[in-house]
């Protein structure tokens, strides 16, 4: 099959042919049929040295064989793939936070993963989505999942007006669904205008140029007081000390942006608001569940997120355009 790999570590995804995956005892073989390009891939694409990896982990496809001992699935139905797999014995488990199991490993990185024609999974780690959910919103579901678990993570009144800092692809998530729960206020915070842009067709009330504006006094303007809850979806150095500073005293601040590096801020700014905050990564599976809930109705439209498509033969300039600042959102592997 087709599938495009990793090289070394900084350099170009190269398209190839690698042996068909076949699936194990408990697992389905799966007919990829959409695959979101996301901000981790990138990351790890420049700092891990593991040549011949499959990336991909926003899995939307189709089942094509069952492993053994697996009879609760049909060839043919169609599925996304939550895609961390853990012992599924252990307490992190067994409560559906794969994420925090010792033995977790997530497709796309300790296993091949979505840029390819074929891939496994466990067939527990399958979700089963209704033809309501077309390929590219189904591939959506893993970068919803990440927000709707921010906001779950996020203590906070039902209305209570929302400041999220940065509107790329995480920011752009959680702005759809703090809308869709009922969030009176949305606010989006970010120098790129078609990020503004986008946030406003997902949902947002209000948006930011942090640039030209200062976004505690356009916030307070708008909501009528200081944000009390303040979401972090950048993830680069300096992010959590603004949203710190920009934040009430007393108010929640949910750091979701993945920061790879050293950061630093100043305690004391936290010390004298007594802000809450809370660190997130992934979610758990009761995410998926809401998420794929959620878009079944039609509730949930995130599709203004999708701003591109690409085949495998285009897949490696897509990926490499990615990595410099742009005006995408999520572009999305028809393999
Ligand atoms: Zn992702
Ligand atoms: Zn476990």
């Amino acid at each position: 099959m087709r599938a495009a790999v990793t090289e070394s570590a900084g350099g170009l995804l190269a398209v190839t042919d690698v042996p068909d995956p076949e699936p194990g005892p408990g697992e389905l073989l799966v007919r990829v049929t959409a695959c979101g390009l996301c901000g981790s891939d990138l990351h790890l694409s420049e700092v891990l040295d593991l040549p011949g990896l499959v990336l991909g982990h926003e899995i939307c496809a189709t089942v094509a064989e069952l492993g053994q001992g697996v009879n609760d699935w049909k060839v043919g139905e169609r599925i996304v793939g939550f895609p961390l797999i853990g012992c599924e014995t252990c307490d992190a488990c067994r409560s559906g936070a794969t994420s925090k199991c010792s033995q977790a490993a997530q497709l796309g990185l300790a296993r091949p993963g979505g840029f390819a024609e074929y891939t496994t999974l466990s067939a527990s780690s399958a979700f089963r989505i209704p033809t309501s959910i077309d390929d590219h919103i189904g591939a959506l579901v893993e970068p919803l999942a990440v927000a709707h678990h921010a906001l779950d993570c996020t203590p906070r009144a039902t209305d209570e007006p929302i400041l999220i800092i940065g509107g790329g692809p995480v920011g752009a998530a959680v702005a759809a669904w703090a809308r869709h729960l009922g969030a009176r206020e949305v606010v989006v915070s970010d120098p790129v205008a078609r990020r503004r842009e986008l946030a406003e067709h997902l949902g947002a009330t209000l948006t930011i140029d942090p640039i030209k504006e200062d976004v505690a006094s356009a916030f307070a303007k708008q909501c009528g007081a200081l944000p009390n809850v303040v979401l972090e979806c950048v993830g680069t150095r300096g992010m959590i000390q603004h949203s710190m500073d920009v934040a009430a005293v007393d108010a929640q601040v949910t750091v979701v942006g993945v920061c790879i590096g050293p950061d630093d801020f100043m305690p004391l700014v936290g010390l004298q608001k007594e802000l809450l905050t809370k660190f997130v990564l992934y979610y758990r599976k009761a995410d998926f569940t809401a998420t794929i809930a959620a878009l079944a109705s039609g509730a949930l439209d995130p599709r203004p997120m999708v701003t591109g498509t690409t085949s495998f033969e285009d897949l490696p300039d897509r990926f490499e355009a990615l990595k410099n600042p742009v005006d995408d959102c999520k572009v999305i592997l028809e393999p």
